[in-house]
């Protein structure tokens, strides 16, 4: 689906006029928690822009994938447009929810707030690691 210019809210503007800039002009922006983008196709709800969420929070879109799987209760994949797939309707306020706590728990860094962090596997935690101020934060891995 192709918007219009004057369709596009302020912040959908600010977004692509964003993404035109280089990467290190865009890292100085304010962080936003990203909203997904949702279809509903028969008894299943596709998360459109997936991909995109996974990259911007520099997340494995995997981990994000089991995170909705195991928080939604239901069986989801990644179709071959990376767009995830969850099994069930779900409204766009409980996928939204859902990304708000795991920003909060898995991406932004506990002791001083940076985005910048890296989230590993290790046996059978987590490692958050903060690359602002060098923290580390183990959380239970699902
Ligand atoms: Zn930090």
């Amino acid at each position: 689906m192709v918007k219009k210019v004057s369709e596009y809210t302020y912040d959908e503007l600010l977004e692509r006029a964003y993404s035109k800039l280089p990467t290190k002009a865009r890292s100085q922006e304010a962080f936003q928690i990203p909203k997904a983008e949702i279809i509903i196709v028969g008894g299943k709800t596709v998360i459109r822009n997936f991909r995109w969420i996974a990259d911007y929070l520099n997340r494995d879109p995997k981990i994000l994938q089991r995170y909705f799987a195991k928080e939604l209760a239901v069986p989801a994949y990644m179709d071959e447009s990376q767009q995830l797939v969850l099994q069930g309707r779900f409204g766009a306020h409980v996928i939204n929810k859902l990304i708000e706590i795991f920003v909060k728990k898995y991406v932004l860094c506990p002791t001083c707030g940076s985005r910048f962090t890296e989230l590993k596997r290790s046996g059978k935690v987590f490692i958050l690691k903060c690359l602002a101020c060098g923290a580390e934060t183990s959380l239970q891995a699902f």
